[in-house]
C-alpha cells in the first residue's frame, strides 16, 4: 500500500497545502541522468569530482566544457546547482601537488586548495560559464567548504567575473552555519550539506562507522544549525537548500520543511518516498513537527517524536 500511494504522488514537490518545496537529485556527472528525465525538477549537487578522480593531469577547459554541457543538455530550463571541485580529505588529487597532512578533514579541501591552485578553480569556473551559455542551462554555482563569509566573497566575486550569475555557497562548516546570515548578505543561495556538517559539528570522522550515533542527522545540534541557516535566509530573502543525506529522509524531509528550507537535494530513489510524505503534511504541520525536532533532547527522542506525529498527522 506503502508503494501505490508513492506511486500515486508524482510532480513538483509541495506540501499537502501546495507550499511548493522543489525535489533536487544529487548526481556525480550525466551517467546519473540516464533514462527518462521528464520527472526531474533539477539538479541540487553535480559533484564535479567525477573530471578529476584517478587522473595525472587536470582536464583541459575544452574537456570540462563537454563534459558539463552533456549534464546541462540532459535538464533543458531546469535549475543546475553545480559545485566546485571538492578535492582533498579522502578525495585525494595527486596534481593539485597539495603537501601531505596530519588532518586532512581540517585541511587543505573544497574551496581551500584554491588557494594553493588557483589556475585549477579559474580553468574550472571558465568552463561552467562557457557550457552555460552554450545551452542556456539555469546554472546555480557554489563552492564546498565555505568557513566565512570573506570566503564566500571573494568566491562569488571570481564567479560573477567569469560570467556566472547566481552563485552560493555550501554550508558544512559549523563557522559559515553560524555566520549564515553574513554569507547570504554577499551571495545568493546557501545550500546546506548535511553529511560534513554533521561530521564538524559533532567532531566525528564521517567514515568512521564506530561513531554512527553521534553522526545521527537528527542530534540536536545538527538541527540547531540547520535552523539557523532557515532563519538566516527567511531574514535576507535568499534559497536555503540541504543538499546532505539528511535531505533524503522522508521525516527529516518534513522537519526541513518546517523550518524553512527551500529545496531539497537528494540521490534519486529517495525522491518518491520523501515527495509522498510531503504531500501529505500541509507547512503547519511541518512546523509543528520542526518544533518537535528542535525541542527533543537527542536524536532518537527527535526521530522518534516525529515518527509518531507525522504518521498520526
Ligand atoms: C555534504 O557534505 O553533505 C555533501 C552534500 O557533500 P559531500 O557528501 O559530497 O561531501
Ligand atoms: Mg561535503
Amino acid at each position: 500500500r506503502e508503494r501505490d500511494r508513492q506511486h500515486a504522488v508524482t510532480g513538483p514537490g509541495r506540501t499537502a497545502d501546495g507550499h511548493p518545496i522543489p525535489l533536487l537529485r544529487n548526481i556525480g556527472g550525466a551517467t546519473d541522468l540516464a533514462g527518462d528525465t521528464t520527472d526531474i525538477e533539477g539538479v541540487g549537487l553535480l559533484r564535479t569530482e567525477f573530471l578529476f578522480l584517478h587522473r595525472t593531469d587536470p582536464p583541459t577547459t575544452d574537456e570540462q566544457q563537454r563534459a558539463y554541457t552533456e549534464v546541462f543538455a540532459a535538464l533543458p530550463g531546469r535549475k543546475i546547482v553545480v559545485r566546485t571541485l571538492d578535492a582533498g580529505a579522502d578525495k585525494p588529487l595527486p596534481f593539485l601537488g597539495l603537501a601531505p597532512e596530519d588532518n586532512p578533514a581540517l585541511g587543505v579541501r573544497g574551496l581551500r586548495t584554491a588557494r594553493q591552485r588557483p589556475d585549477v578553480l579559474a580553468d574550472q569556473l571558465r568552463a561552467i560559464s562557457k557550457a552555460a551559455a552554450a545551452t542556456g542551462a539555469d546554472v546555480w554555482l557554489m563552492a564546498p567548504m565555505v568557513a566565512t563569509a570573506a570566503e564566500a566573497a571573494s568566491f562569488a566575486e571570481q564567479a560573477r567575473a567569469a560570467g556566472l550569475s547566481t552563485v552560493g555557497a555550501m554550508i558544512e562548516v559549523p563557522a559559515a552555519a553560524l555566520r549564515a546570515r553574513q554569507l547570504l548578505e554577499v551571495v545568493d543561495f546557501v545550500s546546506i550539506g548535511t553529511n560534513d556538517l554533521g561530521q564538524y559539528t559533532l567532531a566525528a570522522d564521517r567514515t568512521n562507522g564506530a561513531l554512527a550515533d553521534l553522526l545521527d542527522p537528527w542530534q540536536p545540534a545538527l538541527l540547531e544549525l540547520i535552523a539557523t541557516c532557515a532563519d538566516a535566509g527567511k531574514v535576507e530573502g535568499k534559497p536555503v537548500g540541504v543538499c546532505g543525506e539528511a535531505a533524503g529522509d522522508p521525516l527529516l524531509a518534513l522537519v526541513l520543511t518546517g523550518m524553512g528550507v527551500t529545496s531539497l537535494s537528494m540521490s534519486g530513489p529517495n525522491v518518491a518516498p520523501v515527495r509522498a510524505t510531503l504531500a501529505a503534511h500541509t507547512r503547519g504541520e511541518c512546523e509543528h513537527l520542526a518544533r518537535l525536532a528542535l525541542a527533543a533532547p537527542d536524536a532518537a527522542t527527535a526521530r522518534s517524536a516525529v515518527a509518531a506525529q507525522a504518521l498520526s498527522g
